[in-house]
C-alpha cells in the first residue's frame, strides 16, 4: 500500500465554530474564495466569518468563482491575496470553489506565475496554507490534491501535487441541507464514481478498496431515497457528507478512470454537471469490466454489498431525464483525446478507444 492523507478533516455539526481556533492558527489575514451564492445559503460563510472574527483574522472575499473553474479566476484570486497580504487562502462551497482555493493559494505564493507555471507544478514558492469548508457531498475535494480547473483552451485539466492538500478541511452536513435536488443528486453520484471507479482501478489497494467500498454503502440508501424524491434526514445528509470524504481518499490512492475522464468532455461540450457527466458513462465501463474481469466485478460487489442491478439502478435514477444532442462526427473528432490517457488506461478491463466510441454513440442523435 501506498498513501499519505496528511489532512487534519473534522466532519459534523458545528464543527466550523468548533475549529476556530485551528482556523486562526494559520495567520491574521485570509482570502476567502467563494462561489456566487451556495456559501452565504448554505450558512458556512456566516459561520466562517463568526469564527474568523471572534478570533481577530480578518479577511477578505473573492466570491466570482463558478462552476468548473476557470483557471483564470484562480489568477485573479491569487493575486488579490498577495495585493492584501493574505497568510492563507479558505475556501468556501462545492468542488468548484475548493479546487479554485487551493490554485488561488499557488498564485498568492508566487504572483506572476501563469497557466504554463501552474501545471509545470515548478513553483518557487509552497503554496499558501489552504483551509476548505464543503458545502456539497460529493467531489471530496477536502481531502485531495487534485484541482479541476478550465484552461484557456476551454479544457478541464486538472493539477495535482502533494502540496496542495488542505492544511485543515471541515464538513458540517447541515450546509448541504440547501442544495436542490438537481445539486444532491449530480454531487451524489459523483461521489459513488469515484469511490466505485477507484474501488474498479488497476491502482486500488486493501486501503483504497477499504474506503470506497464504506463511501458505497453510506451513501447508497440516501442517495436512492433522494432519487424517489424523499426528503433526506440530517442523518442521511451526514451519511452523504462522510461517503463524499471517503471517495475522496480511495481517489486520492487511485485516481479516477474512464467515466470521469471521459465525462470532462460531455461538461465542457454539453454543459452536463460533473456527477452527472461521469455517471453518463459508468454502465459502460461495468459492462465492460463485468464481460473481461468479472471475477472482480463480483469482488466490487461482494466488499459493497449490492448486487449487479442495485448498482445500476443507481446509476440510472441518478441520470433520469437527463439528454443530449451528440453527433457522430463530435464523437470521431474527440476520440483521439483519449489514446494514451491515463486514467481510461488505470481502468480494469483494457478500455479501448473503440470501446469509448461505443460508449459515447449510445447519445449519437
Ligand atoms: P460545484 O460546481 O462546486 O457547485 C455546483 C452548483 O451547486 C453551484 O451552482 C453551486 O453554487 C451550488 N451549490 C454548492 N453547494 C450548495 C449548497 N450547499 N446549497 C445550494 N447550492 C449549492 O459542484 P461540485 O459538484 O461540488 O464540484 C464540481 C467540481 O469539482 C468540478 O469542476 C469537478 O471537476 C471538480 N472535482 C474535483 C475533484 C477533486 O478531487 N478535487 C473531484 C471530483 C470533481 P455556487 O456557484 O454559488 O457555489
Ligand atoms: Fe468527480
Amino acid at each position: 500500500m501506498k498513501f499519505t492523507m496528511p489532512v487534519r478533516m473534522f466532519t459534523g455539526t458545528d464543527c466550523v465554530a468548533q475549529h476556530a481556533d485551528d482556523i486562526a492558527s494559520f495567520g491574521k489575514k485570509c482570502l476567502i474564495v467563494t462561489g456566487a451564492s451556495s456559501a452565504k445559503k448554505s450558512g458556512a460563510l456566516d459561520d466562517a466569518v463568526s469564527a474568523l472574527t471572534s478570533r481577530g483574522v480578518s479577511y477578505v472575499i473573492f466570491d466570482k468563482i463558478g462552476p468548473n473553474p476557470l483557471l483564470t479566476a484562480c489568477i485573479e484570486a491569487g493575486k488579490l491575496a498577495s495585493e492584501v497580504g493574505a497568510e492563507f487562502v479558505l475556501g468556501i462551497g462545492g468542488g468548484s470553489p475548493l479546487d479554485a482555493a487551493r490554485a488561488a493559494a499557488v498564485f498568492a505564493a508566487n504572483p506572476g506565475m501563469d497557466e504554463e507555471g501552474l501545471y509545470s507544478l515548478k513553483w518557487a514558492v509552497k503554496p499558501l496554507p489552504i483551509v476548505l469548508i464543503g458545502t456539497t457531498a460529493g467531489t471530496g475535494s477536502e481531502v485531495t490534491t487534485v484541482s479541476v480547473l478550465t484552461d484557456s483552451k476551454g479544457r478541464k485539466h486538472s493539477v495535482s501535487d502533494p502540496r496542495l492538500f488542505a492544511a485543515l478541511s471541515l464538513g458540517d452536513p447541515k450546509y448541504t441541507r440547501s442544495m436542490p435536488l438537481s445539486v444532491t443528486l449530480s454531487t451524489g453520484i459523483d461521489a459513488f464514481c469515484h469511490s466505485a471507479e477507484s474501488y474498479l482501478s488497476r491502482k486500488a489497494d486493501p486501503f483504497s478498496k477499504a474506503a470506497s467500498a464504506e463511501s458505497i454503502r453510506l451513501l447508497y440508501r440516501p442517495l436512492m431515497k433522494a432519487i424517489a424524491g424523499e426528503t433526506l434526514t440530517d442523518r442521511d445528509r451526514a451519511d452523504l457528507y462522510d461517503a463524499s470524504i471517503l471517495g475522496g481518499v480511495a481517489i486520492s490512492v487511485t485516481g479516477t478512470c474512464m467515466p470521469h475522464n471521459v465525462g470532462y468532455f460531455l461538461t465542457e461540450k454539453k454543459g452536463l454537471p460533473h456527477g452527472t457527466a461521469c455517471a453518463m458513462l459508468f454502465e459502460s465501463m461495468a459492462d465492460i469490466i463485468r464481460e473481461r474481469n468479472g471475477e472482480k466485478w463480483n469482488e466490487f460487489l461482494k466488499d459493497t454489498g449490492f448486487t449487479t442491478d442495485e448498482i445500476l439502478n443507481l446509476v440510472r435514477g441518478s441520470i433520469r431525464g437527463v439528454s443530449f444532442p451528440l453527433t457522430q462526427e463530435e464523437i470521431e473528432t474527440v476520440l483521439p483525446r483519449w489514446e494514451n490517457n491515463k486514467s481510461v488506461k488505470n481502468t480494469l478491463g483494457d478500455i479501448t478507444t473503440e470501446d469509448i466510441r461505443g460508449a459515447l454513440m449510445k447519445f449519437a442523435k
